[in-house]
């Protein structure tokens, strides 16, 4: 059942328990053809209540040609097919296993692939992608309800859409039934239906791995001004994995530059001394932009300082990986290991939310 009191502000959405929970989440980037495997397939309209017919086969292609959408030689009189196996059984869509129901439908110029499934079924395809799953098992239920309240906000963001996320770093990553581990099962079976609200609304409940000592405001790291978005305390920099060292050549920053890279400097720092803004030769660039052009992985925060300068370059000493805004995923760990309970971990980086139960 819905919380009455959640559901109340969720208009349109927690209708039913059934209709809270069901997401739907692109799968990879649009692409022109879609192999569909599974155990005797049926498929119909692309809505709940859809009567499914039984194919009576295991695996089927989609194409789009033209402007219409074909299965195997047939046109299809519709713009999107929904499809299932016998018993809600697996299926197989362009390499990724997934459970629940495969959406295939015309996109801006090719195919969409929408998985459409529970909510909690979905989050066992996030949350062994997202964290480790040797972690603590009260880390990891932290790390559920995250994530959890996190689709659940983008499902009121996007209500109505294709689709509500996609399936990248960019969302929450999404592998499908590969992710799928007892242990995250368990934290997310034990956190069944619990989002985070404020005002009784679902949190942005952003997550990173490392804050590197000191969470960062939601208005620094992602210009989103939220009251629970604060930046607090996190024992994570005791981790000498939350110290790294880049070395940037001068010709990387060349098109950053527009022209030739001849310094790097730090023009502005946030209160939680978190780089703002760069100059980079004769431009000043907004650091956001700057990390994203050397690469999320390479440049793995904002959290830094240019240690030399030298003809083939510059040394970068930083702390942390990701944006810093919310939970830290290494800092829930070193929480958990220290008897703090998921609740207590949530509270510490999402201060002032408070637990609810959706539905059980
Ligand atoms: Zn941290």
């Amino acid at each position: 059942m819905c919380n009455m009191r959640v559901a109340a502000l969720m208009v349109g959405v927690c209708v039913t328990a059934h209709a809270a929970e069901t997401m739907r989440i692109a799968v990879g980037p649009e692409v022109g053809e879609v192999s569909l495997s599974g155990k005797a397939l049926s498929c119909g309209d692309d809505v709940d209540d859809a009567e499914f017919v039984a194919l009576q086969q295991d695996a089927l292609v989609l194409r789009k040609k033209g402007q219409a959408l074909w299965l195997d030689d047939a046109a299809l009189p519709v713009e999107a097919i929904r499809c299932r196996s016998a018993n809600d059984g697996p299926m197989r869509v362009n390499g990724v296993n997934v459970q629940g129901d495969v959406v295939v439908m015309r996109g801006k110029a090719q195919l969409v692939v929408v998985n459409v499934l529970p909510l909690e079924s979905y989050l066992q395809g996030v949350l062994g992608s997202e964290m480790p799953k040797t972690f603590p098992i009260e880390a990891l239920k932290a790390q559920a309800v995250a994530a959890r309240t996190y689709a659940l906000n983008k499902k009121l963001e996007q209500y109505g859409q294709p689709f509500h996320l996609g399936s990248s770093v960019i969302s929450q990553v999404y592998k499908g039934l590969e992710a799928d581990d007892p242990r995250t099962r368990e934290a997310i079976d034990q956190t069944r239906g619990q989002v985070l609200t404020w005002q009784l609304q679902p949190i942005e409940a952003y997550f990173h791995a490392s804050c590197g000592g000191h969470t960062e405001s939601g208005l620094d790291a992602l210009g989103r001004d939220l009251p629970y978005l604060k930046s607090v305390p996190c024992p994570c920099s005791k981790l000498a994995t939350s110290h790294w060292t880049l070395k940037v050549a001068p010709k990387e920053l060349h098109p950053v530059a527009g022209g030739k890279a001849s310094g790097l400097q730090v023009q502005g720092r946030s209160p939680t001394g978190r780089v703002r803004r760069v100059q980079v030769g004769a431009r000043s660039v907004d650091a956001v932009s700057f990390r994203e052009r050397l690469g999320y992985m390479r440049l793995k925060s904002l959290d830094f300082e240019v240690t030399s300068e030298a003809k083939d370059g510059w040394v970068l000493k930083g702390h942390g990986f990701g944006h810093g805004a919310g939970l830290c995923q290494w800092g829930s760990r070193l929480l958990a290991d220290t008897g703090k309970d998921y609740r207590a971990i949530l509270e510490h980086y999402y201060p002032g939310t408070e637990l609810q139960v959706l539905y059980e």
